[in-house]
This record gives structure tokens, C-alpha cells and sequence, in this order.
């Protein structure tokens, strides 16, 4: 496996929808089942959903390693980290700050974050089973990107990836969400996810090639037309802000 792909680590953007929530706390509507079990941040869960269709599709199978392993509550998150850590010093392990106090890992005993502190307990982390194996990690070391998914520390952890596009899912979840009217909650303070329309699906493919600096708000407006008119001239097409089949092809939309 190639370092660059380990290297692609980057911070998760949090969906608008998730901001002044506590960890943990999800509300129900913003949560989602997801294909083998346990349930994820809606907009996690559609990328998880439309990665684990792909990789169907070419003969890997990926699942959570349980139900507990996608979305954790507080309390879940709690009961973990008490069995795995103690206030008794355990000599040579390593430890963790909570509530004040400093705990200690069991002997045996994998790490886990504190409460309150895991992307688990946002809906945005997923631990695949059996991460490590071969075909599927290169599986995942080649798509994780396209779905919108990071690991957060490699190489130890190859299993905990992490949804973190925020609000702008990449246009194969736009599509996935599209074609399985995956929309978003009643109760979501988030802007139409990046599938919501064409001129949506052309924002994000001119920002991904740097031409457009705007929001993905999907209104065809002057900045649009800009960025439109700009692709065209770098391409040699006629300089307007028409967006017919030629740039399509050329953003592969
Ligand atoms: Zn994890």
C-alpha cells in the first residue's frame, strides 16, 4: 500500500446540524440506520451506505464491527471506557484524563477515547470488521476518499474511519442520495445536501477543480456564472456562462 494513501488524514467539517449538539446526544432524527447494523449521522449514513454498495459491487464486503461501533451514545460510550480503564494505577500503560481524574488502560485492554470525545458519539465514525485484511484494505485505501470517509490515525487504527465532508457530501453520495430520495430531516437546520440539483452538482464539480470559491447553494447565480464562464475560457469553449453538454462531459456530470 502506498504512504500517500495512509497520509490522506484530514479533519472532519462537522454538518451545520450537528453544531451545539452534545456529543452523544444525537437527536433520533438526525440519525440513520445504515446497511449491517447500527445507525450513523444522516449524511454519514447515506456515504456509508452508497461506499458499501460500491464495494459490493466489485466483491468486498464491508460491515461494521457492531452495532456499537457506528453511532455510540454517552452512556454506551461510558460503559465502554470503564471497562477498558481504572483509577487504579496500572504501571506502564497509558492513560486518560476524565472528569478531573486520571485513569489508567488495563492491562490487555485497547484504547478508547473519553466520553463526550469520540466521532462515534457525533455519528460520524464507523469501525470496519476485519479492516486490515488485504483486498479490503486496499479496497478502502483506494475509495475511502471518493465516499467522503478519513481515517484518523494510521497505521494502527485502520479499521475507524470517519465521515468528513459536513454538509457537502462528494458527488458519488450526491448521487447515491439522489437515487434513493435520502433526504435530509425535517428537523435538520442543514442546507440541501450537494445532490439536491444540477446546478448543485455543477458547483461542487467546478470547486473540486478550483474554479468556483462559492457556497454550494444551488442557485444559478453570478458567481456560478463566473466560475461557468472561467472553466469554459481555460477549456478554449466559447467564453459564456452556458453550461451545456460539452462542460458536463468535461466535470463528468
Ligand atoms: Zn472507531
Amino acid at each position: 500500500m502506498s504512504k500517500v494513501a495512509w497520509d490522506y488524514i484530514v479533519p472532519v467539517v462537522l454538518p451545520k446540524d450537528l453544531k451545539g449538539i452534545e456529543p452523544g446526544k444525537l437527536p433520533a432524527h438526525l440519525l440513520r440506520p445504515i446497511e449491517a447494523g447500527g445507525k450513523m449521522h444522516w449524511l454519514a449514513a447515506a456515504a456509508y451506505n452508497a461506499m458499501d454498495e460500491a464495494a459490493k459491487a466489485e466483491g468486498v464486503e464491508l460491515k461494521p464491527t457492531s452495532a456499537g461501533d457506528t453511532y455510540r451514545s454517552y452512556e454506551s460510550q461510558l460503559a465502554g471506557f470503564k471497562q477498558r480503564y481504572q483509577l487504579e494505577p496500572v504501571v506502564g500503560t497509558s492513560t486518560k484524563t476524565f472528569e478531573g481524574k486520571t485513569w489508567y488502560l488495563k492491562k490487555g485492554m485497547a484504547m478508547l477515547a473519553t466520553p463526550g470525545k469520540s466521532q462515534h458519539n457525533l455519528g460520524l465514525a464507523v469501525d470496519i470488521a476485519n479492516a486490515s485484511e488485504p483486498k479490503r484494505l486496499n479496497w478502502m485505501i483506494a475509495n475511502v476518499k471518493k465516499f467522503g470517509f478519513s481515517w484518523e490515525v494510521v497505521p494502527s487504527e485502520p479499521w475507524h474511519l470517519r465521515y468528513v465532508n459536513g454538509d457537502t457530501p462528494p458527488p458519488a453520495v450526491a448521487e447515491w442520495m439522489a437515487k434513493n430520495n435520502w433526504e435530509k430531516p425535517a428537523g435538520s437546520a442543514a442546507p440541501a445536501a450537494g445532490g439536491g440539483n444540477d446546478i448543485a452538482k455543477l458547483q461542487e464539480a467546478l470547486k473540486i477543480k478550483g474554479f468556483y470559491k462559492g457556497e454550494i447553494n444551488g442557485q444559478k447565480d453570478a458567481a456560478t456564472d463566473a466560475a461557468v464562464k472561467a472553466f469554459k475560457v481555460a477549456n478554449k469553449l466559447t467564453a459564456d456562462s452556458v453550461a451545456g453538454p460539452k462542460v458536463k462531459e468535461l466535470l463528468g456530470l
